[in-house]
């Protein structure tokens, strides 16, 4: 994740009212073709987006979306890769691009609005000074982040209403979604990652997260082909998640010794049996009982009990992963776009 400016979705109930955003002006409409030339690579990321985008049923016709924009890696992505979908895409959407200046020190303001000027994307900047108020509301030394996103989310989501948009693009992608998963489990206690498309908690945004099978690796090739200007996320002098980080580096370090683990993890996250957790309010158990061989059952059970069984295709993998070379998970994503390349 670029860092926390991308907000998460779970609205927070308790945002302080803070004055409403000085909103300028849209600037722009629907671009018919790319202000820019997408590479092979680019073409790439299109497609990997679509898949998420046409599996979650993100994006529909007439479509107004807020892209958030914080400056980093992740969000300039996220617009390139809308803005390459939304002149493939056989439906019509319309973007928005939103950049909250939180008023950071040394913020360097002119840098996404002569960036998305060039863009052809409708745009605007809110200018709420969050930064003094979570100065001024935590004592030195407390971790600031929390507060710090919580009034960002409240000032994003007040701005989608105001915008009339149907939809909020977050930029997190598939790393964010696994260190959340794993995050949620050392810490939480609970099977919990971060949803590709969910309603905000005050039922009132539909949120997405087009990036959600895009590998943050092919992100940072990405933005380093393209040159994005990029804002430092450490402007307002916080300490970045530590243990996010740490978890961050768990999985580097996985991906490096052992190629397709990452993507076997979120292929599961995509194909959970809840029979086989322990979760009584996902599965009825007390209502089990031996009926005899029942084809559809076993297939609800997820194949059975074959936890103490020879997997024929888990033995492969384990050996292909413990030899010379780990398996290529292959990608499940395909996505076909209306217009050839
Ligand atoms: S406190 Fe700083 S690092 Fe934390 S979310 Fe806010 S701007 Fe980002």
């Amino acid at each position: 994740m670029d860092h926390a400016h991308i907000a998460t979705a779970e609205t927070p109930s308790d945002v302080p009212e803070i004055d409403a955003p000085d909103l300028r002006p849209v600037t722009s409409r629907k671009p018919r073709t790319l202000p820019f030339s997408l590479s092979r690579e680019g073409k790439r990321l299109r497609n990997v987006v679509g898949a998420a985008v046409t599996d979650f049923g993100m994006i529909e016709e007439g479509d107004k979306i807020m892209v958030c924009l914080s400056g980093g890696k992740d969000s300039y992505t996220l617009l390139d890769m809308l803005q390459a979908l939304q002149v493939v895409a056989p439906v019509n959407f319309e973007l928005i691009a939103v950049n909250l200046d939180q008023k950071q020190p040394d913020f360097p303001e002119h840098v996404l609005p002569e960036y998305l000027a060039k863009t052809g994307v409708s745009f605007k900047i809110v200018e709420q000074d969050t930064y003094s108020i979570v100065k001024r509301v935590l004592e030195e030394g407390k971790t600031m982040c929390s507060l710090c996103s919580r009034l960002r989310r409240g000032i994003l989501y007040r701005t989608a209403k105001e915008l009339g948009c149907t939809k909020i693009a977050l930029g997190h992608h598939r790393d964010d979604i696994l260190e959340t998963f794993f995050l949620n489990m050392f810490y939480g206690g609970k099977l919990k990652a971060m949803p590709p498309k969910l309603v905000s908690d005050n039922g009132e945004h539909v949120v997405i997260r087009p990036l959600a099978y895009v590998r943050e690796k092919d992100i940072v090739k990405y933005a380093n082909e393209r040159g994005f200007p990029i804002i430092p996320c450490n402007l307002c002098g916080s300490q970045p998640n530590l243990q996010r980080a740490v978890v961050g580096r768990m999985l580097e370090d996985w991906d490096k010794k052992h190629p397709g683990r990452i993507e076997t993890m979120f292929r599961s996250l995509q194909n959970v049996v809840p029979s086989h957790l322990a979760d009584t309010k996902l599965f009825d158990f007390p209502s089990i009982r031996a009926n005899g061989v029942d084809e559809d059952a076993l297939d609800a059970f997820g194949g059975g009990d074959t936890a103490f069984d020879v997997d024929q295709a888990i033995e492969t993998a384990m050996r292909a992963d413990a030899g010379a070379g780990a398996p290529q998970a292959s990608s499940a994503i395909q996505f076909h776009t209306s217009k050839p390349n």
